[in-house]
């Protein structure tokens, strides 16, 4: 099972492990966007068999690309390293057994990476202060919504979004997409869920009317580190605008 840190709050992973366990099934949990979150005390994945972190350019620590793989299970990293390494053999040519991935992390933007870390934490909470404010800037409009913190876990927030409610008297989400992006903020729609991509058309699925509808109110909102508070004030006023006399 692939259970995912969504938006980087870390799911419900000991319920999820507690499950799969009964079931045997292995967990490998998609943290690529969880960084510096923590659940019961422990990093984002912790307890799967496997985390993967993602160090893609949008990312809270970047290296403008690639990612990391996490287990306290010596071979299966070991397993890693060499799928990702081309699986070659110990030899003076290029002997294999068997086929491998050209995934290594290129030294120079291991580098990038790493002297990125030890701020990690600076980041964390530059994210989460621009959460907080956009929950107080926006939080009083009708229909807006914010994911809220589970207590078991603390989120890095790596994007902040809001959802809007059109039968609780807020406009469309692509209503306020599109006065964003007409001011050139560029904001996104949560991710579409697996289940309504064409490409999955023909799969079999269970359940999906949560994401469905997250999709359909679910706003990403500008969310960088270095978003200064009067950006984050112009994104907040641009908002509050699309709500007429409410947002007053
Ligand atoms: C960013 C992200 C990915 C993709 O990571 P890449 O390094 O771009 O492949 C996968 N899952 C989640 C939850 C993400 O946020």
């Amino acid at each position: 099972m692939v259970p995912v840190d969504l938006f980087g709050q870390s799911c419900d992973l000991d319920a999820i492990l507690a499950l799969c366990e009964r079931w045997g099934v292995p967990v490998l949990c998609d943290s690529a966007a969880a960084l510096g979150a923590t659940q019961r005390g422990r990093h984002a994945g912790c307890g799967a068999r496997l985390a993967a972190f993602s160090f893609n350019g949008n990312k809270i620590v970047t290296a403008g690309g690639g990612g990391a793989l996490a287990s306290d299970d010596p071979a299966l990293i070991a397993r890693a390293r060499r799928l990702a390494s081309q699986a070659k053999e110990p030899s003076p040519h290029y002997q294999h057994e068997e086929t491998g991935f050209a995934y290594a992390l290129s030294s120079v933007l291991a580098a990038v990476g790493l002297a990125q870390l030890p701020s990690l934490p600076q980041r964390v909470e530059a994210r989460r202060a621009l959460f907080a404010r956009y929950q107080e800037g926006l939080g009083d409009l009708p229909g807006v919504g914010f994911m809220p913190e589970p207590a078991w876990g603390r989120a890095n927030r790596w994007l902040s979004v809001a959802l809007f409610h059109p039968r609780a008297g807020a406009p469309d989400r692509e209503a306020v997409r599109e006065a964003l992006s007409a001011l050139g903020i560029e904001s996104r729609p949560v991710w579409k869920p697996l289940h309504l991509q064409p490409a999955f058309r023909d799969a079999p699925q269970a359940g999906g009317a949560a994401a469905a509808r997250l999709f359909e109110a679910g706003l990403c909102l500008p969310s960088g580190s270095g978003l200064t508070p009067a950006q984050q004030d112009r994104v907040i006023a641009a908002i509050r605008a699309c709500f007429g006399e409410a947002g007053r």
